[in-house]
């Protein structure tokens, strides 16, 4: 028994698959924060591309994937689903579990999946240039790749205390030419305000999302681009989903749960929902997302309209959150520290067809450690929450003596979180 499913070239999707398309019931929209009304597409049109808005309120099922972006994928994908044998010889359990391995990619997590995309429909429409925030790092390498393989330039605001903290993912964007700056900054009015109210403030993402979209509004030919929780966002991420279902027909094998670390929701939406239809046929297929204890959006957040950002400025989402001013424990996993999620996955968990699940830092932990040793990839503190989910079911399987089918995905390593770690 081989332990990876490889796939061909031709094998990278032709499209990106849209679950609305098919569950039977609809999505409340986003609604315009002055007016408290459905969100006109023409005011987004100031800082997205016309295309990405599209796919934002699309209900076609497929969405073509563009040739110059299944090219850029091709440097990473098809991603190979690894049989994680080390695991589960540790466990002494009759599960067999599967992974996903999304870290292959050039800037070592899944968020390039987007980045790519998301760097082509603005090039495409003759943006030059991007805005983004990030927190932990990996979203602001990520788009600091896809514009430098598309002669774009980006600007990056990264929450102050994480850049100190994580002075390589700071590196790796200007390795790739893009620009970087500590938020708050001096850069926008945002920035000079939240530095005048307390210049010692160590910022946070929703600060960093106000100034980075300041500066697109500001800017001429700039436009800004957001890392994860968006429709569109999970749109391109199932990619992932789609190979790993005809990974898992190559070894014929059917998932009993599927499951993924959630922060905004990207990396899991983009994984299960591509088994959305499966889920509508068998009941019995648990889907379930895994957020740390100390940032429960899913288990503890009240399903409802949210800002997306602290600040108030984005448009009102339908999600589960724990409120816009919520301030998460400073929790290793930075990518995961987010107040609200993915108003998809949200809707999905309100219809009962996707279970959410916590786990606090040390299960997380203590998943990375033995996944480390026995399957040979140090996993992002982010991943190692759907690891220590894994684990749960893997050990609950031993104790029933079932032979389950899990499936986790692998969102990214953590080679440069070693800090986070110690
Ligand atoms: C950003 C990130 C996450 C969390 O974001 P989602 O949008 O929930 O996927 C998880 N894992 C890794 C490796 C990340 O970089």
């Amino acid at each position: 028994m081989n332990r990876r499913v490889y796939l061909n070239d031709e094998d990278i999707p032709k499209y990106w698959y849209n679950v609305k398309a098919d569950v039977p019931f609809g999505f409340d929209p986003p609604l315009d924060p002055e007016t408290n009304e459905p969100m006109d597409p023409e005011k987004l049109a100031a800082i997205f591309p016309k295309h990405l808005i599209e796919q934002e309120m699309t209900l076609e099922r497929e969405i073509p994937i563009p040739s110059k972006v299944r090219e850029a994928y091709a440097i990473y994908r098809p991603t190979p689903l690894v049989r994680a044998i080390g695991l589960e010889r540790a466990l002494d359990t009759p599960a067999h579990i599967y992974y996903k391995n999304e870290s292959v990619s050039p800037t070592g997590s899944h968020k390039l999946n987007t980045a790519i995309a998301q760097a082509y429909f603005n090039k495409d429409e003759g943006v030059a240039k991007l805005s983004t925030e990030t927190g932990a790092g990996q979203w602001g390498s990520a788009l600091a790749y896809a514009t430098k393989i598309l002669n774009m330039d980006v600007e990056v605001f990264m929450v102050k205390i994480s850049l100190e903290q994580k002075p390589f993912r700071r590196r790796m964007v200007n390795f790739f030419d893009g620009k970087i700056h500590p938020s708050p900054s001096s850069l926008t009015e945002n920035g000079r305000s939240f530095l005048s109210k307390d210049p010692d403030t160590t910022g946070s993402l929703g600060m960093a999302i106000s100034e980075a979209v300041e500066f697109a509004f500001k800017s001429k030919n700039v436009n800004y681009s957001l890392g994860s929780v968006l429709d569109h966002v999970l749109l391109h991420q199932t990619v992932i989903g789609q190979e790993a279902k005809k990974q898992m027909e190559i070894v014929a094998e059917e998932p009993d749960v599927l499951l993924g670390c959630f922060g905004g929701g990207s990396n899991f939406g983009g994984f299960v929902l591509p088994f959305i239809p499966e889920k509508l046929k068998n009941e019995k297929l648990e889907i379930v997302a895994c957020e740390p204890v100390a940032c429960p959006s899913l288990t503890k957040g009240e399903y409802r309209y949210d800002y997306g950002d602290s600040a108030g400025l984005t448009p009102l989402l339908k999600m589960y959150t724990l409120g816009k001013d919520f301030v998460p424990p400073p929790i290793h996993a930075g990518g995961l520290r987010y107040h609200g999620a993915s108003p998809i996955i949200s809707k999905l968990i309100h219809e009962g067809m996707i279970n959410a699940i916590a786990v606090d830092q040390e299960e997380a932990f203590n998943a990375a450690k033995l996944f480390s040793v026995v399957e040979g990839i140090i996993p992002a503190p982010e991943t190692s929450h759907a690891i220590a989910g894994a684990i749960r079911y893997a050990k609950e399987a031993a104790k029933l003596g079932e032979k389950k089918v899990i499936v986790f995905n692998f969102s990214g390593h953590g080679l440069l979180d070693l800090n986070a770690y110690a």
